[in-house]
């Protein structure tokens, strides 16, 4: 063995040592593959790294008898988990970025029914955010959420518990009016929610006020029935949540309006805490 050889075997057993690794044992010798190319010299040539220039490891010379250690090979270059660059981090998105990306919305069969899209109104820094259904014919009229009889009710329980409405946020989960009123179906919530779920981590409140049993689905995952539910906190990712029935349900049943304004109370309590 010449010299430089032999230093270039010394090199890559201190490095071994260093490492912990003390013994070796030499692998059996692979068949050449006649290929006529002579990349392609061994059957594992992909696994093996590529030395790379600059690296603190020693360069093996091909001349060399076949020494591995027992020990899984490391990496060229393993990564420190703490000089690892961290994932660029999300911007916070804005309503207008949010309502820019819904565009002039075709994602589902209510947009051929529609004359206004109802993306939501209200404080972009609300601490409470109220989840609809969709919208109405008056809504979907004004481009406005719960402005018919149902957002009167709505209103009025929000005077109740002494919160203007211009400070809250309210939306809906789906933004076109359903033909008939009837209830959303489960494609166009889909097609919808993602922006709803995008207003709400906009917003970031403190509490996500779910009216009705599609708003509780969509945002809870709930399938039992309102009035079990109702009235009580649940989490939305983080953010606290309280279902309760929908103002509409309240106008249709004018005897369980004690239902909506206790669970009101329980959303001007926790809002004072
Ligand atoms: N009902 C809803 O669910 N949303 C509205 O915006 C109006 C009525």
């Amino acid at each position: 063995m010449d010299e430089r050889l032999s230093q270039e075997l010394a090199a890559w057993l201190e490095f071994y040592r260093e490492l912990g690794i003390e013994e070796f044992y030499r692998r059996p010798p692979v068949p050449k593959i006649e290929t006529g190319n002579s990349k392609l010299e061994t059957r594992n040539s992909k696994l093996v790294p590529e030395p790379s220039t600059g690296s603190r490891l020693p360069v093996p010379d091909s001349r060399l008898p076949s020494l591995e250690p027992r020990a899984p090979a490391l990496p060229p270059q393993a990564l420190n988990l703490f000089e690892a660059p961290q994932p660029a981090r999300r911007e916070r998105e804005t309503l207008e970025q949010i309502r820019g990306d819904l565009g002039d919305c075709q994602r589902c069969r209510l947009a051929a029914g529609r004359k206004t899209i109802v993306f939501g109104q209200g404080s972009a820094q609300a601490q409470l955010v109220f989840v609809g259904e969709g919208p109405g014919a008056d809504e979907d009229e004004q481009g406005l959420p719960f402005v018919g009889r149902a957002g009167q009710l709505l209103n009025r329980m929000l005077q109740s518990i002494g919160i203007k409405r211009e400070d809250v946020y309210i939306c809906n989960v789906v933004k076109c009016r359903p033909p008939g009123n009837r209830t959303p179906e489960r494609d166009e919530i889909e097609s919808c929610s993602p922006f709803l779920f995008r207003q709400i981590e906009a917003i970031r409140p403190r509490l996500v006020c779910c009216l009705g049993a599609p708003a509780v689905k969509t945002l809870l995952g709930l399938k039992e029935g309102m009035l079990k539910i109702r009235g009580r906190f649940y989490d939305y990712g983080g953010t606290k949540a309280l279902a309760t029935v929908h103002p509409a349900y309240v106008l249709r049943n004018p005897r369980e309006e004690k239902i909506l304004r206790e669970d009101f109370e329980k959303i001007r309590d926790f809002l004072k805490a």
